[in-house]
């Protein structure tokens, strides 16, 4: 079997979702998708004529001859690693689909059956911490189990604070990356209103989104011990992995980061120092499905516990659902759609996800079919339906 053809469409989900196909000489196609990006779809073209005319079924091979075909690209990480990760996940669903198999089986087998998923909520407009309670509520009565809120944004202290009618009580600015004592105890309140109306057994998360410097970060974490927290993420910059380790030993809240890390050699030293409790790949971006179970074996030895960012179609967050299936030390997955209610659309089929989880069943490769008709619904305009001539 040859790769004849490496296609793209890119659907206007709430983020721009890059499908990728690639197609075979015996007709065989398989259905990725890469994490959205500025010139991602574009490089997945680039890429094209590395692999065509391979055998599909190298896949390690086909990505070490893209990753260094690339190189000047800008092949260790960024959008060439998230293309080639697009391509990646198609390759995996179309040898699942040769070997009739699905793609759990192909990384170990599964170690369960359904894959544990989170809810990233927002809370809308408003800054009252009792509608973050409300869309709590909201979004647990659709089942989930899990559920993950925004705690710096929308926050009323990230904004202009000339805008403020009490600009002297907030300290943060967008650059100096402190916490006042008012966005401290409106962050607290968020995560106490959260709690109460979630109960204890809930997983509760909270992101910070990279904002703060360390000894703010430190109080910030401290002050949410009482609330139980799945995890606080990135509440420091990602760059500095020493820094990310003072804020995780200087508090019992475990500190989760990981999503703007790519390739196995982007993780070494945070699990080598094991500078946060929680690594959060985001495997559509940071290299695949077989580089995402490499992070994960690596985090495993140090006995850390693996949460992927998501925020794509159906069509990525199963496939990742496979090789999580795999992963001994996953914890739980993130959806990021809650919003879109056509996400599940996008496939045939039964829901994508059922109270929470994603039930993995049998079928080959990842087991899902595209809807054609609402993918060239939703296609982001003036752009290829894989390859045919753009409607007007
Ligand atoms: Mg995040």
């Amino acid at each position: 079997m040859k790769i004849t053809d490496v296609r793209t469409a890119v659907v206007a989900g709430n983020f721009p979702w890059v499908l990728v196909r690639v197609e075979t000489d015996e007709g065989i196609c398989g259905l990725g998708e890469a994490y959205w990006g500025a010139g991602v779809n574009e490089l997945v073209h680039r890429a094209k004529p590395i692999i065509v005319g391979e055998s599909p079924f190298n896949v390690s091979k086909l990505c070490e001859m893209m990753i260094r075909c690339l190189s000047g690209e800008g092949s260790t990480g960024g959008a060439t690693v998230t293309a080639i990760s697009g391509i990646e996940l198609a390759l995996w669903d179309l040898v699942g689909r040769a070997l009739n198999t699905p793609i759990s089986t192909l990384f170990g087998g599964r170690l369960r059956e359904s894959i544990r998923i989170y809810a990233d909520c927002h809370a809308g407009e408003s800054h009252d911490p009792a509608s973050y309670a409300e869309r709590a509520r909201e979004v647990m009565s659709a089942g989930f189990t899990a559920i993950k809120f925004d705690l710096d944004n929308p926050n009323p202290f990230t904004q202009d604070i000339s805008l403020d009618p009490h600009p002297r009580r907030a300290w943060y600015e967008p650059f100096n990356r402190t916490i006042g004592a008012a966005e401290m105890r409106w962050m607290v309140s968020v995560a106490e209103a959260i709690r109460s109306a979630v109960g204890d057994d809930v997983m509760l998360a909270l992101d910070c989104h990279w904002k703060y410097a360390v000894p703010d970060a430190i109080r910030l974490a401290r002050a949410l011990e009482p609330y139980n927290l799945l995890w606080l993420e990135d509440p420091v910059p990602p760059e500095n992995i020493d820094a990310q380790k003072k804020v995780s030993e200087a508090t019992t809240t475990p500190i989760c980061t990981g999503e703007n890390l790519y390739r196995k050699h982007g993780y070494r030293e945070l699990i080598e120092k094991q500078a946060v409790e929680i690594v959060s790949p985001d495997i559509p971006k940071m290299g695949g499905l077989l580089e995402a179970k490499k992070v994960a074996d690596h985090a495993d030895t140090y006995y850390m516990p693996l949460a992927p960012h998501n925020v794509a179609s159906p069509i990525g967050t199963v496939a990742a659902a496979h090789v999580c299936a795999a992963m001994t030390n996953f914890l739980v997955m993130e959806y990021h759609a809650h919003d879109v209610p056509w996400w599940d659309d996008l496939v045939d089929g039964e829901p994508v996800i059922e109270n929470g989880f994603i039930h993995l069943n049998d079928r080959p490769g990842h087991g899902l079919t595209l809807n054609e008709d609402v993918a060239r619904q939703h296609l982001v305009s003036g752009t290829s339906f894989f390859g045919e001539s753009p409607s007007a």
